[in-house]
């Protein structure tokens, strides 16, 4: 029996640790807070800051390999646990070291001619406050390391918000930031792609993303981009795999636009689409959810076969239109019954057809706390059917 170690335990960790479960296999959560949801799913966990080396160490040695679903542990630190446990971590360091930073990402990009937006890489305050006078507007400006959820992101659209948010990001201290151009986003799509050692490649069909202020709001199955563009993106998000040398899972975000300009590169460019990548996630994906549902092999069960050595298996669509909806902690708030969501509204709503909470004691504004699937014959019901059972449970009884 393997012991898997996933530093982080909130509900990728959580999914993850059922599949591997599945396999036979022991979980090990790392996690800085105590009321990490996922603590319960686990044999033992180890509550320690990220920076806690000792902790970190004794973690490590009680695990055959460690994998993550949180993305900023400091990589040195990583190396050195790796060097002196010899547990291998999967996906590998470097991976994580290219892609936990929105500048090496990005300039991975350029260099291995993958599609990317216009961006400009700024060592510190100084160097933003000059470059972004340069920049066109629109533009984004984001922290280079730890944003997620939108968070650490400003969107500019003219010279007045520029001084605003120049203002904002000058109390936060000096950091690192990138400037990107603001793509005019035709939709929005993910591809999850998971590797092993062997090289042996599976793809999970293209899924359609929906934003709201910066957060996933719902994902749909099948995409209704063009088959030619969606063929395109597994091809990219495959390359991007093989070139960042993932074992494990990987998943790219990418913008899709209508929009030509002077960045526009032609060999991203299907039918009168444009692509973009847009980040990667090395690990499972929140859009990943839908596949537990709608797919005969799920993104968390793909990576625990990668983990445990296991034969790999392709995904199949199953028929029908899919919807993952992100229940966030507005919903709970709405409900006014603290950490408890009231499901009675669900007997009215046969075609929700999957719920999943995370347990998680706090439910904020923003926070992910759950998320459900809707299964119809069309996408017109299937959104439609979506946005009523959302409709009832935001109401307070
Ligand atoms: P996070 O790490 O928070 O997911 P992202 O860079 O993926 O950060 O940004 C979150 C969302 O913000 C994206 O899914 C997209 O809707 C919007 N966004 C981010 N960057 C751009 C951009 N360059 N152009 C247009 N929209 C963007
Ligand atoms: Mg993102």
């Amino acid at each position: 029996m393997r012991t898997i170690g996933i530093l982080g335990g909130g509900q990728l960790g959580g999914m993850l640790s059922e599949a591997l479960y599945n396999y036979g296999a022991k979980i090990v959560f790392y996690d800085p807070d105590p009321l990490s949801p996922s603590f319960h799913k686990s044999a033992n966990h180890y509550q320690g800051d990220w920076n806690d080396a000792a902790k970190l160490e004794d973690f490590f040695r009680q695990c055959d390999l460690v994998t993550y679903e949180f993305e900023n542990v400091a990589t040195d630190l990583l190396n050195y646990l790796i060097d002196k446990t010899k547990k291998p971590l999967f996906p590998a360091e470097n991976v994580l070291k290219i892609t936990q930073n929105r500048i090496s990402e990005k300039s991975f990009l350029k260099q291995n001619n993958l599609p990317v937006c216009k961006f400009i890489a700024c060592t510190n305050l100084a160097e933003l406050t000059s470059n972004a006078k340069e920049f066109p507007f629109p533009f984004i400006i984001k922290t280079a390391f730890g944003g997620y959820d939108g968070k650490g992101q400003w969107v500019i659209q003219n010279q007045s918000e520029l001084e605003k948010s120049l203002a904002e990001i000058s109390l936060l201290g000096n950091s690192t930031f990138i400037i990107e151009e603001k793509i005019d986003i035709f939709s929005e799509a993910s591809c999850i792609v998971a590797r092993n050692k062997k090289n042996e490649i599976e793809c999970l069909p293209i899924f359609d993303n929906i934003h709201k202020n910066q957060i996933l709001y719902q994902t749909n199955l099948p995409s209704q981009l063009p088959t030619i563009v969606q063929k395109k993106l597994q091809d990219i998000a495959i390359e991007a795999t093989e070139k960042l040398d993932v074992i494990g899972l990987l998943t790219t975000e990418f913008f899709i636009s209508k929009q030509k300009n002077a960045n526009t590169n032609q060999d991203f460019e299907v039918d009168e689409f444009q692509i973009y990548i847009n980040e990667f996630a090395p690990r499972p994906h929140n859009s990943g959810h839908i596949s537990r549902v709608a797919c005969s092999i799920n993104q968390y069960d793909l990576f625990a076969r990668v983990l445990l050595d296991l034969p790999l298996h392709t995904p199949k669509l199953y028929p029908g239109y899919f919807c993952m909806g992100n229940l966030l902690g507005s919903t709970w708030i709405k409900q006014k019954q603290g950490k408890n969501l009231n499901l009675s509204c669900w007997k009215d709503h046969p075609n929700i057809v999957s719920l999943t909470l995370y347990g998680k004691e706090s439910p904020t504004e923003q926070r992910k706390m759950g998320h459900f699937v809707c299964h119809a014959d069309n996408i017109h019901d299937c959104n439609k059917f979506s946005e009523n059972f959302r409709k009832d449970l935001n109401e307070s009884d």
